[in-house]
């Protein structure tokens, strides 16, 4: 009986083998599923029956030929019979395994894998000819199922003793490109099983070749046989669905290295299991060192996900917030179907909810770690503390409240690092702002002189690092206090002006560049002859950062001078005005010169201003 695919089927079968799949191998993960779900299907009827089946006789073989260029996929469980061919096989798109669940409401069905009905054909990516041989359990007969190139079909009566399928795929010829005898080679198929299948909870298992000593080996002479035995080839129960009281920290650490998470042991981990609306089990890590790549633009992040023991994908970036970009581990939820695109995986509520649970407990964990031990959360936020301020920097704040309390700064006062929550607790009732300062290092900030004006009983977060201001801006305030730079102008309120200080404010603005836009006389600036202070978004270190960037040429902060009513030079000032104003004129250079040098901001004259403090003196 020779049939054609159903309407349409070609098309759809050309577009998932080209396109869908663009990578061959994961042939091998799809068929094992099949088998692994007829195997179930046995498993679950079984339990429903009285005369139940051994155990030992549900398992999965793999047959590599290389003289028949063939791989066989042999399976103990339930088998089809003729219509089951011609409706899941015949069928592009009708997954049979999503009949079966609707037509039965045992809970436990839902841990059956297939869901989409593609699978079986990218086994025509690497295959020109398929056959499956198979026999339903609990029926006489037995059937061939027969497809060259995907194009028709074919189904034979056939003569197989025991229920169960064998999937038999001739290999396509080797090309330049690909070299399918690599599928028939016995190093490349337990890669792969290990690689997707590892945790399929029936055994998979192989003939393969092993040598040992001969009966006829002596000391002197030792003499080796080659002989062939089974090995299985998956572990079975993997370390995540196991009991945390059942692990050793080594258990996690082995598994950290083995699963190429990072060479070294990991700063911590985080095991645990959601039961809900959706459930799943997770087993995260936080590395202790970033990865070189970790800042480069295309550094990846993402979760191995799991559903039903079948790896369904290496790296799954929905399920991680930006933040934590730096988390490795698996997440392992039979809630999720066995998509078979990572399009459709990013539309899954299911994984939306879980993406949001395993977030919140990375906070968690961290948070408890700021607690619990904090030299090593320290450590952790010398490595990583970049990449929750870049996630606040680049969502503008949105996610400020889930993010701004495992930030640490560096406190003037306690000289050492400090939370925002710890800030806040040491404040005095009066202070009304979470004062910084800024600058290149801590040295520099330490030394400014606007700090050196803040009273010492009142803190100050010394941000050393380019992002900290930019960060600082989005987040505007911490639990309804203002952050405020200690450069940012003090309030005017209730200054007055007399006559003669508003001709002499109008005298220096008149005297200096745009970028002053205004100057005020003070006596806060103890033995400082002048400062200049910031007005405004743009700061004074943002003007010196965005002045290396060319496409920001020419940004400057608003400046305002501040000059002190206490020095010579103001006195000076005041006598010259309107007498020698030339002499005024150069007071004023030097006093906003200065400002600018204290600053670390350039001076336009270099050689005037050295010129014009050696006519002084
Ligand atoms: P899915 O697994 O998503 O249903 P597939 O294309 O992988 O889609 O398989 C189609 C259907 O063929 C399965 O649902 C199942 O009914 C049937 N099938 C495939 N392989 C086997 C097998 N080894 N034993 C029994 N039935 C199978
Ligand atoms: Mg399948």
């Amino acid at each position: 009986m020779k049939k054609e695919f159903k309407a349409e089927a070609k098309k759809v079968m050309d577009l998932m083998i080209n396109s869908i799949y663009t990578n061959k191998e994961i042939f091998l993960r799809e068929l094992i599923s099949n088998a692994s779900d007829a195997l179930d299907k046995l498993y679950y009827k079984d339990l429903s029956s009285d005369n139940s089946t051994d155990k030992a006789d549900y398992y999965i073989e793999i047959i590599p030929n290389k003289e028949e260029r063939s791989l066989t996929i042999v399976d103990t469980g339930i088998g089809m019979d003729e219509t089951d061919l011609v409706e899941n096989l015949g069928t592009i798109a009708k997954s049979g395994t999503e009949a079966f669940k609707k037509s039965s409401d045992k809970a436990e069905l839902k841990d059956l894998i297939g869901q989409f009905g593609v699978g079986f054909y990218s086994a025509f990516m690497v295959a020109d000819k398929i056959e499956v041989l198979t026999k339903k359990f609990g029926q006489d007969k037995s059937y061939l199922w027969e497809s060259v190139n995907a194009d028709s079909y074919e189904i034979k009566e056939a003569d197989k003793k025991d229920h169960g399928t064998e999937i038999k795929l001739l290999l396509k010829e080797n090309t330049e490109d690909t070299n399918y005898d690599d599928f028939l080679d016995q190093y490349t198929i337990r890669n792969l099983v290990e690689k997707y299948s590892n945790y399929i909870r029936y055994p998979i298992k192989m003939l393969v070749n092993k040598t040992r000593k001969s009966a006829d080996s002596t000391e002197d002479e030792p003499k080796y046989e080659d002989y062939k035995d089974y090995d299985i080839l998956n572990s079975k129960e993997p370390i995540w669905k196991k009991n945390k009281s059942d692990l050793k920290d080594k258990d996690y650490i082995n598994f950290y290295r083995e699963s190429h998470y990072g060479f070294d042991e990991p700063l911590s981990w985080i095991h645990f299991a959601v039961e809900g609306v959706v459930s799943f089990k997770a087993l995260l890590y936080i590395p202790k060192k970033a990865p070189f790549d970790y800042y480069a633009k295309d550094y990846k992040k993402g979760l191995e996900l799991y559903s039903h023991g079948v790896k369904i994908m290496d790296r799954s970036e929905d399920l991680i917030d930006d933040a934590f970009s730096f988390v490795k581990g698996v997440v392992d939820s039979d809630d999720i179907s066995l998509n078979i695109s990572r399009e459709t995986l990013q539309q899954d509520r299911q994984v939306r909810v879980i993406a949001k649970q395993i977030n919140k407990k990375i906070r968690q964990a961290l948070s408890d770690l700021m607690k619990n031990d904090r030299e090593k959360y320290e450590s952790f936020f010398k490595e990583f503390g970049n990449s929750l301020k870049l996630a606040i920097y680049e969502s503008f704040g949105a996610n400020k409240d889930d993010l701004q309390d495992l930030l640490l700064f560096h406190s003037r006062k306690e000289d050492k690092l400090v939370s925002l929550s710890e800030y806040k607790e040491a404040m005095k009732s009066t202070d009304e702002n979470i004062l910084y300062a800024v600058g290149d290092s801590l040295d520099k900030i330490k030394n400014s002189p606007a700090l050196g004006l803040v009273d010492e009983n009142t803190d100050v977060l010394l941000l050393d690092e380019k992002l900290d201001e930019f960060l600082i801006k989005m987040l505007k305030d911490y639990k309804n206090l203002p952050f405020k730079s200690i450069n940012q102008e003090e309030d005017k309120e209730g200054e007055e002006k007399d006559e003669s200080t508003s001709k002499l404010i109008d005298f220096v603005k008149e005297n200096t560049p745009d970028d002053v836009v205004d100057v005020r006389f003070t006596d806060k600036l103890k033995d400082l002859p002048s400062l200049i202070k910031q007005r405004g978004e743009v700061s004074i270190e943002m003007e010196k950062t965005l002045k290396n960037q060319p496409q920001a040429m020419g940004i400057k902060a608003d400046k305002v001078l501040e000059i002190s009513k206490n020095t010579k030079a103001y006195t000076i000032l005041k006598e010259n005005v309107g007498s020698d104003e030339a002499k005024a004129k150069m007071i004023v250079g030097l006093l906003l010169d200065q400002a600018r040098l204290m600053e670390g901001l350039e001076i336009d004259d270099p050689v005037a201003y050295t010129k014009n403090i050696w006519k002084l003196i």
